[in-house]
C-alpha cells in the first residue's frame, strides 16, 4: 500500500552537494529529492549557481532550489548534524565503515530522532576529498557495475532518497537495546570539530606527536571517534581531559 503523506522524518535529512560543477545536476538532484518527499538541500560552493540550467532541470522542484542553503564549506553544511555519511563511487582504501544504501538508512534512522542527519555527495569529476570524508561517520556506496561504477550525481541522490522514503513508509526502526543514546544526546558535527581541535592542541602541548605527522594521527583518531556514536557528555569528558593536560606545567 502506498503512503499518501510524506513521513515527517524526511525533514531531518540534509542532502549536501559539494562543489558541483554542472548546475543542471543541482536541478536534477532537487527534483529527485522532491519526488521522494525530501526538501533540505545544501550546496557547498557550487561552481555556477544560481543558474537557469538548474531551474530547467528542477522542473516542478524549484521550491527546493529556492530554499537551498548555499554555504562556504562542508563544516557549515553539516553543523548541528548528529550523523553524516559521505557517498563514493569508489571503495576507497580508508578505514571508514562502508555501508550499502539500506544499511546506511537503517543506521542513520536510529539517530534521526536526535537531530539532523546528512548525506554528502561529491564533485562530478573527483568525488569527495579525504578531509571531507573525515567529517563522515560512514561511507555510503551504491553497489554498481565494478567496471562502470560511477553514477550521475543526481542519479545517486535519487537512489538514496528513494531508500529513505521506502524505509520510512515501512518504518521498523530497530532501536538497539540498551543503546546509550536513548538517554544521552549524541554529539553534533560542530561539537566533534571543537573536540578534535582541543585534542590536537592538548596532544601537541604534551609533545605526543613527536616525529609523527599530526594530521595522520588525527585522521586515525577521527576514524575511531566517528565509529563510536559519541555523546555530548563524552565530548565534555574528552575536552575536560584536554583542559587538564593543558593546565599542567609543560614537562621538561
Ligand atoms: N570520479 C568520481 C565520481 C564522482 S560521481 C569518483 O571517482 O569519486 C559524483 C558523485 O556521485 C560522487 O562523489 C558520489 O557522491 C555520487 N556517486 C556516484 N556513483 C556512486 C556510487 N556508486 N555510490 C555512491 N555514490 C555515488
Amino acid at each position: 500500500m502506498t503512503q499518501q503523506t510524506n513521513p515527517p522524518q524526511l525533514n531531518n535529512i540534509r542532502i549536501v552537494l559539494v562543489n558541483t560543477s554542472h548546475p543542471g545536476n543541482i536541478g536534477a538532484a532537487a527534483r529527485a529529492m522532491k519526488n521522494m518527499g525530501l526538501s533540505r538541500l545544501y550546496l557547498v560552493e557550487p561552481k555556477s549557481y544560481p543558474s537557469m540550467d538548474a531551474v530547467y532541470r528542477a522542473v516542478g522542484a524549484v521550491d527546493v532550489l529556492d530554499n537551498a542553503v548555499v554555504v562556504k564549506d562542508l563544516n557549515e553544511a553539516v553543523s548541528g548534524c548528529v550523523w553524516v555519511a559521505g557517498t563514493s563511487a569508489r571503495l576507497r582504501t580508508i578505514e571508514w565503515p562502508i555501508l550499502e544504501p539500506r544499511e546506511c538508512v537503517q543506521t542513520s534512522l536510529e539517530k534521526i530522532e536526535q537531530g539532523d542527519i546528512a548525506i554528502v555527495f561529491g564533485r562530478e569529476n573527483s568525488g569527495l576529498t579525504n578531509d571531507e570524508m573525515e567529517k563522515c561517520n560512514a561511507l555510503l556506496h551504491i553497489p554498481t557495475n565494478p567496471d562502470f561504477s560511477s553514477l550521475n550525481l543526481a542519479a545517486a541522490v535519487q537512489v538514496v532518497c528513494y531508500e529513505y522514503r521506502l524505509a520510512l513508509m515501512n518504518i521498523k526502526i530497530t532501536k538497539k537495546k540498551g543503546s546509550k543514546h536513548r538517554y544521552d544526546a549524541l554529539a553534533q558535527s560542530n561539537q566533534m570539530d571543537g573536540m578534535y581541535d582541543h585534542l590536537h592542541d592538548a596532544l601537541d602541548y604534551l609533545g605526543f606527536f613527536g616525529a609523527n605527522n599530526s594530521d595522520v594521527v588525527m585522521h586515525r583518531l577521527k576514524g575511531l571517534f566517528n565509529r563510536a556514536d559519541v555523546t555530548q557528555r563524552e565530548v565534555s569528558i574528552v575536552r575536560g581531559i584536554c583542559s587538564a593536560i593543558q593546565d599542567k606545567k609543560r614537562p621538561r
